[in-house]
């Protein structure tokens, strides 16, 4: 019988309590579990595996390209965006309400490493995200529009809750391209959430476009609903550089 149950278990989806039926029943036992606690261990049991499984699942397709965590991040050296912003973040009513986070700032301030650690959080809470260089995603979308697979492609994307676009304006793009990342930017409007880092200004991203009336119209969707964070201050990257600097001298 208890082969059977397995079976069925497997057949049900239930892998978590097939694969641990034995402990379950001996943990029912042992504890003179009612048939209702017990039914209850189990559903909670499978229920806590699918979420764990679900997140692995998610963080693997993400596209994250290192691991980056709040906790790593020190709020002394960086004091444009504050321990507390960060932790009102946490909440995730910006992604509940498809609000945006643009974090703008010359390079080595922790753009992307913020950007990072908010994908990471937003997968822990069960969401999926996508994580793209602007390159990246650039390239993507111009391979599936000459293939004529430039809707699906939106479409697809577009089931992530976040997708974040990391570096926007490192590298210029000629305007029938920026109008695909419009159509982005338009169809995630009030839609899904975005994260972008830029080290570019606002007033830049006509020149990054190529092209004022698009970067307007991108710009106009982006901020209505969200919340520009400027970073500035020093190079972290720079002060590991001298810190390895002083190492080496002394
Ligand atoms: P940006 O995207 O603004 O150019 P990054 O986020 O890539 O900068 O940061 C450069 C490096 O410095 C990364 O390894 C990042 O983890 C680290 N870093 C930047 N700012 C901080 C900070 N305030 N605390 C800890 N590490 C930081
Ligand atoms: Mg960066």
């Amino acid at each position: 019988m208890l082969n059977k149950v397995k079976e069925s278990l497997k057949s049900l989806r239930l892998k978590f309590s097939a694969e641990n039926l034995d402990m379950l029943l001996k943990e029912a036992n042992d504890n003179e579990y009612s048939y209702l606690q017990f039914l209850e261990t189990i559903l909670e049991q499978e229920e806590k595996n699918k979420f764990t499984n679900k997140i692995k699942r998610n963080l693997k397709i993400s596209g994250l390209p290192v691991m980056k965590t709040i906790q790593e991040f020190d709020f002394k050296f960086q004091t444009t965006v504050t321990k507390r912003q960060v932790k009102g973040w946490m909440d995730f009513s910006w992604l509940e309400n498809r609000e945006n986070i643009i974090f703008m700032g010359p390079p080595g301030v922790g753009k992307t490493h913020l950007a990072i650690s908010l994908g990471y959080e937003s997968i822990q809470n069960g969401q999926k995200v996508k994580f793209y260089s602007m390159q990246s995603l650039v390239e993507n979308m111009i391979i599936a529009d000459s293939d004529n697979r430039f809707t699906v492609y939106l479409k697809k994307l577009l089931k992530n809750d976040l997708i974040i676009i990391d570096e926007l304006g490192y590298l210029p793009l000629k305007p029938i391209y920026a109008n695909l990342f419009f159509q982005l930017v338009n169809k995630a409007y009030e839609y899904r959430s975005l994260i972008i880092t830029s080290n570019k200004t606002f007033e830049e991203w006509g020149t990054f476009f190529g092209n004022q009336t698009i970067a307007s119209a991108i710009i106009d969707r982006l901020l209505h609903h969200a919340e520009p964070v400027i970073m500035n201050g020093d190079s972290y990257r720079l002060k590991e550089n001298t810190k390895f600097q002083m190492k080496e001298v002394s």
